[in-house]
């Protein structure tokens, strides 16, 4: 098999403005030759796209968003703010002399109608002075402005209507450009050739360029906010850190400092990079990456996080991760990655919007035909067809998923979970069943060891040094248990090799020539060693390792672990919702029950295999369920996949963190229902801007076609039409932002309860 690589890019696409933009950019880089996926961000406006370099050369991606319409860029490192705000300001600029103008034009049109209504008799009253004007002085000064308005605002609209059409395309800009070109050519025949009752139409192409603007500048503001949480993260890390070099403290910029440098943190900084303490004590707030707020201890041995902030105590950290390996820049890409990713529901929107435009052309159609042959009437055909054209613009439909979904994900991540995707969101609003591991899920998984006992003839303290040279290879909580106490023994131990680890069994090592297992029953059995019978067997809560030396029982270990305070109040909000909470977990039954009831979880399995628990979740699923699986150790990774939405603890194993959908970076179970009730609140939002949407666009096009002008004489005129439009994706991302203030339920939590 031909080794094929592939390369990510996310590239700044320009001149989207809905989701059939989304849609034609998406497959125009599909088709392109060597494009492995892409996956277009209304939102960011941006195209992430895999693709082979082999085949295809990151040009030949712009080349096919160009084609299709657009206009791309290739990301540059470090583009300039600066650069960014005078372009707002420019905008803004346009936006507001168009909006003026189109007013101003409204004003100065009065005069040329030939029939006067409320309005007109208002304005006779207050500026008389306009009427005394020659109708060609006013015609041929609002069309000279509006040129010049339509080059310098609205040339993008224009032309990437245009450039569209070129390739057999539409797009939202195709209706406002059809609109506004038709309103234009009509007066700029009336002013040419001017007969008395000929009205002009400039007001309508500016208000309409004008709100159309307005609407994409005030997207783009709330785009930014939405997006805000996540540059907030980014812009945590230092740029510099402070360096020991040959015993010197030297300041470096982050880009030379290198995993194994011994870095110097000061209070009230924030740490450069992802580490462990070498020196020193203090505390740490990690609220930007957990949410966490309450600050926490660190001492020597302890793990610190790039963006985090070193509160009270000068230390020295070994630097471990840099730059993009940082838990900070993970985070950072995960929510990205999340918000650029599609909700299933977004698809139904995207495909609505594709067929949307066509439809609307030949409705526009339609009503100028039916004005002109029927009624006779070309003023009237004209202004409804504009307004048809204009009012239809499916923008706000394009902007209802993916604008939820953005502040959702943004909402979610300040309060410590990280969804990685839409599709994550959505399936936790339809769960029925919640399924959780024990150790690091719903207790602490920082078990203490309470006893060592030693079979006759074995000595204590020579099992803990050979259990901790085993066990220093392996990241299970029960592991870290017994390296500690040997380390609180001040003991040596011989290095192991040929460490094996079997998730949910224990481990098994050779040292000093010794074969050393440790582990629990299951573990025992299938070793074929023999459990001695005059044991007794452990009793309730606790947890029993098992240690063999060279095939013969030496002895035991045995470990509490303690409930999460939580637990108990985050089961007890599962079950209010109405789903079902089970318990599975490696450790055996006698371990698990009093956590279980602890816990308040009725359904319990222990003594599970990794494949015994993604067996459970299956025959969930055949029992047709949809399975949310809560978990943190390397055996629960099957399960989490196997899940319909897998949640990963962010105190587990990074195999866990990879395959799970979301992950809870407080260490708390009250993310769960925190996490599910957020999604249902977002699909709800969804919801509701769908409908707006569509509903808007339901009432709006036979309104502007005219449906009711004949029974009841009530018209949209274009510039009302052009308002309404912007007013509507406003009031769709309005309405998403408003998740922005989400707060989670609060539950009641009772204090912690040693089992
Ligand atoms: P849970 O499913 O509740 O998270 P685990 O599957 O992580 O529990 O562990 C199940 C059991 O497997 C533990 O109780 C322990 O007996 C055994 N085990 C797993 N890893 C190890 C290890 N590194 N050393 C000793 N025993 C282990
Ligand atoms: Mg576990």
């Amino acid at each position: 098999m031909a080794e094929t690589q592939t390369e990510s890019l996310s590239i700044p696409v320009l001149g989207m403005s809905c989701a059939a933009c989304q849609h034609h950019v998406e497959e125009a880089l599909k088709a392109t030759d060597g494009v492995e996926s892409a996956r277009v961000d209304l939102m960011a406006h941006r195209a992430a796209v895999e693709f082979d370099p082999a085949k295809v050369a990151p040009e030949l991606l712009l080349q096919a968003i160009r084609s299709a319409g657009y206009d791309a860029v290739l990301p540059r490192v470090g583009s300039s703010k600066v650069e960014k705000e005078t372009r707002d300001w420019l905008q803004e600029l346009k936006v507001g002399l168009t909006i003026f103008f189109g007013v101003v034009a409204m004003v100065l049109s009065m005069p040329l109608m030939s029939e006067s209504g409320p309005l007109d008799r208002l304005m006779m009253h207050i500026l008389p002075q306009i009427y005394d004007l020659p109708g060609d002085l006013i015609r041929w000064s609002l069309l000279i402005v509006t040129v010049f308005l339509m080059i310098w605002a609205g040339w993008t609209v224009f032309e990437s209507a245009v450039r569209a059409a070129q390739h057999g395309a539409t797009n939202m800009n195709t209706l406002v450009s059809l609109g506004t070109g038709a309103a234009f050519l009509y007066s700029l025949y009336a002013t040419v050739a001017p007969a008395p009752d000929r009205h002009v139409y400039f007001d309508a192409v500016l208000l309409i360029l004008g709100f159309m603007l307005l609407g994409k500048t005030l997207e783009a503001a709330a785009k930014k906010r939405a997006l805000s949480a996540l540059d907030a993260l980014t812009r945590l890390r230092p740029l510099t850190a402070r360096v020991m070099r040959d015993g010197q403290e030297v300041e470096a910029p982050l880009e030379e400092v290198q995993a194994g440098d011994s870095v110097v943190v000061r209070p009230g900084e924030r740490f450069p990079v992802d580490g462990t303490i070498l020196e020193g004590r203090t505390t740490v707030d990690e609220s930007m990456l957990t949410g966490e707020s309450t600050p926490i201890a660190r001492e020597q041995g302890d793990k610190v996080l790039a963006g985090s902030l070193n509160y009270d105590g000068a230390v020295l950290v070994r630097a471990q991760s840099l730059g993009s390996d940082t838990m900070l820049e993970q985070i950072a890409r995960m929510v990205e990655q999340a918000q650029s990713s599609r909700a299933p529901m977004e698809r139904l929107a995207d495909k609505a919007s594709s067929i949307f435009v066509p439809v609307v052309l030949a409705l526009a159609g339609i009503t100028f035909l039916t004005w002109l042959l029927v009624a006779q009437n070309f003023q009237l055909a004209l202004a409804s067809t504009v307004a048809v054209l204009v009012i239809a613009c499916p923008c706000a439909m394009g902007l209802a998923v993916p604008a939820a979904l953005t502040v959702a994900v943004g909402r979610a991540a300040q309060l410590g979970v990280l969804f990685k995707g839409g599709e994550a969101l959505e399936r936790l609003t339809k769960l029925d069943a919640v399924v959780l591991d024990k150790t690091g899920t719903l207790t602490v998984g920082r078990p203490t060891l309470t006893t060592i006992r030693a079979l006759p003839g074995y000595d204590e303290l020579d099992l803990l040094a050979l259990a901790a040279s085993a066990e220093e290879h392996s990241n299970h909580p029960l592991a870290h248990a017994i390296v500690e106490r040997a380390k609180g023994r001040n003991l040596d131990w011989p290095p192991a090799r040929d460490v094996s680890v079997t998730p949910g069994r224990g481990v098994r090592a050779v040292v000093e020539g010794l074969e050393v297992i440790l582990g629990n029953d299951a573990h025992f059995r299938e070793s074929q060693i023999r459990i001695p019978e005059t044991v007794q067997p452990p009793r309730m809560g606790v947890t029993r390792l098992w240690m063999a030396v060279d095939g013969q029982p030496t002895g035991y270990f045995e470990t509490r672990d303690v409930l999460r305070p939580d637990a108990t109040a985050a089961v007890s909000a599962l079950h209010s919702k109405g789903l079902r909470v089970v318990m599975l977990t490696g450790d055996s039954v006698s371990a698990a029950t009093p956590i279980a009831e602890q816990a308040g979880i009725r359904e319990l399995e222990a003594g599970l295999s990794p494949t015994g628990k993604l067996e459970r979740i299956r025959s969930l699923q055949k029992g047709g369920l949809k399975v949310a699986m809560v978990g943190d150790g390397i055996n629960d990774a099957g399960a989490l996949a196997q899940s319909d939405a897998g949640i990963a603890m962010g105190s587990g194993t990074e195999l866990a963190q990879e395959t799970g959908d979301l992950i809870l970076l407080r260490e708390e179970p009250s993310s769960i229902p925190a996490a599910i009730d957020l999604a249902d609140s977002t699909l709800r939002v969804m919801r509701q801007n769908l409908i707006w949407a569509a509903g808007y666009n339901v009432i709006g096009i036979p309104l502007a076609a005219g449906l009711l002008y004949p029974s009841f004489h009530i018209l949209l005129s274009p510039w009302v039409a052009a308002a309404a439009m912007a007013l509507s994706s406003v009031s769709v991302l309005s309405n998403s932002l408003k998740l922005r203030r989400w707060q989670p339920k609060a539950l009641e939590i009772t204090p912690a309860g040693i089992n």
